[in-house]
């Protein structure tokens, strides 16, 4: 079927030329990129304008889709049908994972999870661009696996009080280092990190395909969860440190200040997975599509 070309020094691997119907004759053009810029014909996928000079990073002057999209030329389609599908089975999992995750969030973490696993297994016989494989291993082994330790420590700590071990566990806690409320929060910051590179990867994904809105939903969700992390961190710092300096009226008993932070933490976690749902259902549906074609 196909053939593995090497990667040419300044030319990005996996991004050839894609077959698009009109005046230019595929095969014949060379690989179209050169540090990050057209140097060769390339059709816009959506309008058909030719590409050729503009910046991998710039919109089509006349549809404003990313020339990205069209660059890529290595179209989910004409990958195996078995690994397809698997992309198909993953962002089932994924969003059913969504779904679940208010209120059961440890659950819903886990078949999350599951979900990135299936979504990021290595296409065979790919000569895989090296930035996507960073995302892609990044989003599996940090996403997928670390999504997998925080269910563990949560069930760990479940397991450690359901058998009457308050007392063992206050005393951990409390009264020596607050190694498991470290372990916690680091577990859940990398945990973080892991799904941000899940939407970049995702966005990769939604390249080939191609669909440029959903390429486009996955960078919003990404500058989504970025913010949130952001107004949490700034929230909370500012908490802890007005409670330090006594300026907070009834210090850290005030039934009024945890109710206002538990409210504001209500809204923005509802927003997210309200904005999180809506993308990867609609890649749930979009792969589905691509699976199901051929
Ligand atoms: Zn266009």
């Amino acid at each position: 079927m196909s053939s593995i070309t090497p990667p040419t020094p300044g030319v990005t691997p996996g991004i050839t030329p894609g077959i698009t119907p009109g005046s230019i004759t595929p095969g014949a053009t060379p690989n179209p990129i050169t540090d990050g810029r057209i140097t060769a014909d390339l059709l816009c996928v959506e309008c058909e304008y030719n590409l050729r000079t503009l910046a991998l990073s710039a919109t089509c002057p006349e549809c404003g889709m990313d020339v990205i999209v069209s660059a890529r030329g290595d179209h989910l389609a004409s990958a195996p049908a078995h690994w397809r599908h698997g992309l198909s089975r993953g962002a089932w999992w994924l969003r059913l994972g969504v779904i679940l995750a208010i209120p059961f969030v440890y659950p819903g973490i886990l078949v999350s999870c599951l979900g990135l696993w299936f979504l990021t297994r290595a296409q065979p016989h790919r000569d895989e661009p090296a930035l996507d494989r960073s995302f892609r291993l990044t989003t599996r082994w940090v996403g997928g696996l670390g999504g997998a330790v925080i269910v563990c420590l949560a069930l760990g700590a479940l397991i450690a009080l359901a058998s009457g071990g308050q007392r063992l566990f206050d005393d951990w806690r409390y009264n020596g280092l607050p190694i498991f409320d470290v372990l916690w929060l680091v577990a859940h910051a990398v945990w973080v990190l892991g799904l941000l590179s899940a939407w970049r990867y995702l966005r990769v994904l939604a390249q080939r395909v191609p669909d440029n809105d959903l390429a486009t939903s996955f960078r919003g969700l990404g500058r989504c969860w970025v913010w949130a992390v952001l107004i949490v961190a700034v929230i909370n710092g500012t908490t802890f440190g007005l409670i330090q300096l006594n300026l907070l009226p009834g210090g850290s008993t005030s039934p009024w200040v945890a109710l206002a932070l538990s409210l504001i933490h209500m809204v923005i976690l509802t927003s997210l997975w309200v904005a999180t749902l809506r993308v990867v259902a609609r890649q749930a549906a979009v792969l589905r599509a691509v699976a199901d074609d051929g």
